[in-house]
């Protein structure tokens, strides 16, 4: 019985320390599933908050491969628990949502979808960020955990989160109890597929990932009137033109040289006729920052040259500024990044993993992190790599995520992505969720 209880003390003790890498036979033996699912989501895309027939056939798969898998968490959202025995509860995510984007790749699987947006206008969509392909790589992933449960052990929580593209989703599944109805994770991982790499490689970082993006609206109130007679009137045209001019020298004039800042004025919308002055413009503006301070600062200088702008301009009436969505940064734990980097160049090549940039996109992704669950968050190369070759030998820049002829390079990219995920997982449900936590630094 005592040598019974020491051989099993041993045992224990090596599946600790010598964790068990992804082989390409095991990839291989899920990946034609995983990649016909892609092409049927491809072909099939969703938009956010509508992803009724993604979340069907995602929950299908996983609950056939064993999971334990709730439905409509936060609107479309799916959660899927695999129990192995004792140990970490570590969360892998992946997006249901599409984009309005009409697809120009010319893939035999491209998709031909339209839909009803919210405001009911007839839109085409498309997979334009690879969350189809995030989709496909998790279920390969989980079919490989549901086969190898002596590789690892505790609890595995996926879950398929809605509306990312509109910020939303992930706040949604949050206020639907994802933290009180399953686990609270003592770990997240996601990934996002990108052309900033050759597909085959990852992109490992840590720190800031994502940045802090803020929405404000600018309403700027003038006095219309003829176009043939400006001194009648108080034109918002004008004052928005020296608006957004002026906002221009926050980031030049204000910030600091070094921090990482974007003020962007996506949209000016004023006036239907050329000799008519409108009675008020708008102006919509992204912000993008790392550090609070930085965010702070350019939120306050935003206010005041929109107040300034519109004083200098005779408005009889203070613009109105909303700030009207926002989200943090996604960040990620410094000791998780060092800690996981191995494992995935054991499972990938050395040289297949790179160091990833942080990029001023935004994920609400943030919104769990917020929750306190550390996280590690990398980037999937998704780039044909003669392709990307070519492109950085002339200068030029592939396709970005959002275009119309977004194309990631399914094989290798797919494959990289389920073999890299399998990496992270069996190294964090290692040991006891006392010990990782630790070791991450955390309470
Ligand atoms: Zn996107
Ligand atoms: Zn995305």
């Amino acid at each position: 019985m005592k040598l019974a209880k020491l051989l099993l003390l041993v045992f224990l003790g090596t599946c600790v320390s010598a964790q068990v890498p992804t082989s390409g036979k095991e990839v291989d033996a899920v990946y034609s599933d995983a990649h016909a699912l892609y092409l049927d989501l491809h072909e099939h895309p969703e938009l956010s908050a509508h992803e009724n027939q993604t979340a069907t056939k995602l929950a299908g798969r996983l609950r056939s491969l064993g999971y334990d898998v709730t439905e409509h968490v936060g609107g479309t959202g799916v959660v899927a628990i695999l129990k192995n025995g004792p140990g970490p509860t570590i969360m892998l995510r992946t997006e249901l949502d599409a984009l309005p984007v009409e697809e120009k790749t010319g893939l035999p699987y491209a998709s031909k979808v339209h839909a009803k947006d919210d405001a009911g206008h007839d839109v085409p969509v498309m997979h334009a960020c690879g969350h189809d392909l995030h989709m496909a790589s998790i279920v390969g992933t989980a079919a490989i955990m549901a086969h190898s449960k002596d590789t690892w052990h505790g609890t595995l929580m996926l879950i398929g989160q809605p509306a990312e593209e509109t910020i939303s989703g992930a706040k949604k599944m949050l206020e639907d109890g994802l933290f009180q109805r399953f686990p609270k994770p003592d770990v997240g991982v996601a990934l996002h597929v990108s052309n900033a790499f050759p597909a085959g490689k990852v992109g490992v970082g840590s720190g800031d990932r994502y940045a802090n993006a803020d929405s404000v609206r600018v309403t700027i109130y003038g006095k219309g009137g003829h176009g043939s007679a400006p001194h009648t009137t108080i034109d918002p045209i004008v004052i928005a033109a020296t608006t957004i001019l002026s906002l221009q020298t926050i980031v030049s004039r204000e910030v600091k040289p070094g921090e990482t800042a974007v003020v962007t004025v996506g949209y000016v919308s004023a006036g239907l006729k050329n000799n008519i002055i409108p009675d008020q413009a708008e102006l919509g503006l992204t912000i993008r920052t790392f550090k609070p301070e930085i965010r702070k600062q350019i939120l306050a200088a935003v206010a005041r040259i929109v107040k300034a702008e519109a004083e200098a301009g005779g408005a009889t009436r203070e613009p109105l500024i909303e700030h009207y969505e926002s989200t943090d940064a996604v960040y990620n734990e410094p000791a998780l990044a060092q800690r996981l980097r191995g494992p995935l160049e054991a499972a990938l090549g050395k040289e297949n993993v790179m160091d990833g940039e942080p990029i001023t996109g935004s994920e609400d992704y943030s919104y769990f992190i917020e929750q306190g669950v550390p996280s590690f968050y990398f980037g999937l190369g998704g780039a044909e790599p003669r392709a990307y070759a070519q492109a950085k030998e002339a200068g030029t820049h592939l396709p970005s995520n959002h275009s119309s002829l977004f194309a990631p390079d399914v094989d290798p990219a797919l494959r990289t992505g389920i073999a890299a995920e399998v990496a992270v997982l069996r190294n964090l449900l290692q040991g006891s969720a006392e010990e990782l936590r630790k070791s991450i630094g955390g309470k």
